[in-house]
């Protein structure tokens, strides 16, 4: 089967709104039509609006880096999977490694995040990774399945809405990658992990995609491996000099 590769670029807490607009411009231009890849920009909140307008026409997808596990209510400072919708995103980020380890989420609350997010009609890139000290103590796989777990809460009618991203948390903003080889192993054994809660067939078209470090000189190798599908990419997708040439190394892969 042939998935669709996916470049994403998280932007996290970055960028002017004028920078933002500027970045969505060149990352527009860059895609242009291809219907090749699957590109994906996620600016911050507050940015959203300035980003969708700068995308306009062509063929990037805009989405959200979290959102709030309800629908509406007393939660001031917070921003429901429903506005988001209603902002022009198509997409959220949900369990991002920052999320887990800066600010606490749990993967009850995840969970609760991408039931919700899924119900207003966003697509959902469930985070998912292990840190240095699981990786040294063998936990990886214990854990990986441990926060696939949260793909229990996705009802039939959602199950394509839905793709993953592996991002071992010692390699994230850190400069360290995995090698294709570790990131091959985490993928195959993740999406084994969620055919038994999806199905097979679900999981062989879910897409899966690396992050952590990931850059113009190792994207290619990584993006080659059978169950990478894509990359999501942090510090080098603020630049359209480095995001550019990962955005086209899906095409050697
Ligand atoms: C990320 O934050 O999702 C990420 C992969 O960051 P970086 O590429 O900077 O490691």
């Amino acid at each position: 089967m042939t998935r669709t590769p996916v470049i994403a670029g998280n932007w996290k807490m970055n960028l002017t709104k004028r920078k933002a607009s500027s970045l969505a411009r060149e990352v527009a231009a860059h895609h242009g039509a291809s219907t090749s890849r699957r590109c994906i920009v996620f600016p911050t909140y507050v940015h959203l609006d300035h980003v969708r307008r700068n995308l306009r026409g062509s063929g990037v997808v805009l989405g959200a880096q979290n959102c709030w596990g309800k629908k509406e209510g007393a939660f001031t400072g917070e921003i429901s999977p429903y506005m988001l919708r209603d902002m022009g995103a198509q997409l959220v980020l949900i369990g991002h490694s920052e999320r887990r380890h800066v600010f606490g989420e749990t993967d009850a609350w995840i969970a609760e995040k991408v039931k919700i997010a899924l119900k207003a009609k966003l697509e959902v890139m469930l985070c998912i990774g292990e840190t240095y000290e699981e990786r040294q103590a063998s936990k990886t796989y214990e854990v990986l399945e441990r926060q696939i777990q949260a793909l229990k809460v996705v009802q039939n009618q959602y199950v394509t809405k839905i793709s993953l991203a592996y991002e071992p948390v010692w390699a994230i903003g850190t400069g360290e990658t995995a090698t294709p080889g570790m990131a091959q192993d985490a993928h195959q054994e993740s999406r084994r992990m969620a055919s038994d809660i999806l199905g097979a067939d679900v999981a062989e078209q879910m897409p899966i995609l690396y992050g952590g470090s990931m850059k113009p000189s190792n994207a290619a190798e990584l993006l080659r491996q059978p169950d990478v599908d894509g990359g999501l990419v942090g510090g080098a997708s603020l630049s359209i000099d480095q995001f550019g040439p990962i955005l086209d190394a899906v095409s050697g892969s």
